[in-house]
């Protein structure tokens, strides 16, 4: 059987980025599912499809094809077979990922799809219900946080190199709105799991937190 590490936590924590490390170190895949509910997102958007709808959500994805495959800079996210790493990436899907993601409908059909990818190999998956509903025997889960001023200046940083300039108090009002939704969504909120290990990144470097997963990971 393989081996399965999951790795949730709020908006903006670093998840990906110390996932991917991980991932690589361990000679496991990676898989972002935040990248899978942005992509639905963007689809409905732009086929301007009533995102409050559990409904039209639901036909929507069970008629899309969402592919992650791992390339050089990471994992690049295929949406009916186009390229949108980018584009997921925009304040308009971002503002709106939480609402489809919300949905039983939407949820349902991306942990079947989840599990799918993490049959076959050793998986490092980070999300917001990774150890309680996709993986819930993960050998190792780790929920990770750090104070939303601090997930806020990262992602400020991070958004700098891809020339986004979303002054950071409004990046920090749009990752606490997230999390609310998140956390008070009736659909699997997002909480951490009872054999989850929390780890605060507040104080700790991405190298710093990624060296304390896969230590947890060996032991
Ligand atoms: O991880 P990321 O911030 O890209 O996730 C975007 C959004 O997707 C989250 O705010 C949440 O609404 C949703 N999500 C989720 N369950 C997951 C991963 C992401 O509901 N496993």
């Amino acid at each position: 059987k393989s081996i399965q590490i999951a790795l949730d936590g709020p908006a903006a924590a670093g998840k990906s980025t110390i996932a991917k490390i991980v991932a690589e170190q361990l000679g496991y895949i990676y898989i972002d599912t935040g990248a899978m509910y942005r992509a639905i997102t963007l689809k409905a958007l732009n086929e301007g499809i009533d995102l409050s709808s559990n409904e039209e959500a639901g036909k929507l994805l069970a008629d899309t094809e969402i592919d992650l495959q791992p390339s050089e800079n990471g994992q690049l996210v295929f949406l009916d077979n186009k390229d949108v790493t980018e584009d997921i990436r925009s304040q308009h899907v971002t503002k709106a990922v939480s609402e489809m993601a919300a949905h039983e409908s939407v949820r349902t059909q991306m942990v079947k799809l989840q599990q799918q990818l993490a049959e076959e190999r050793g998986v490092v998956m980070d999300g917001r219900d990774i150890g309680t509903d996709v993986l819930p025997a993960a050998k190792l889960k780790v929920f990770m946080s750090a104070t939303v001023e601090e997930r806020a200046r990262r992602r400020f940083e991070e958004n700098k190199k891809r020339s986004i300039h979303t002054p950071i108090d409004e990046l920090q009002a749009e990752i606490a709105k997230r999390d609310k939704m998140d956390s008070e969504r009736e659909v699997s909120p997002l909480r951490q799991a009872e054999d989850a290990i929390f780890l605060d990144t507040t104080f700790l470097t991405i190298r710093e937190a990624a060296a304390e997963i896969l230590r947890l990971a060996e032991e």
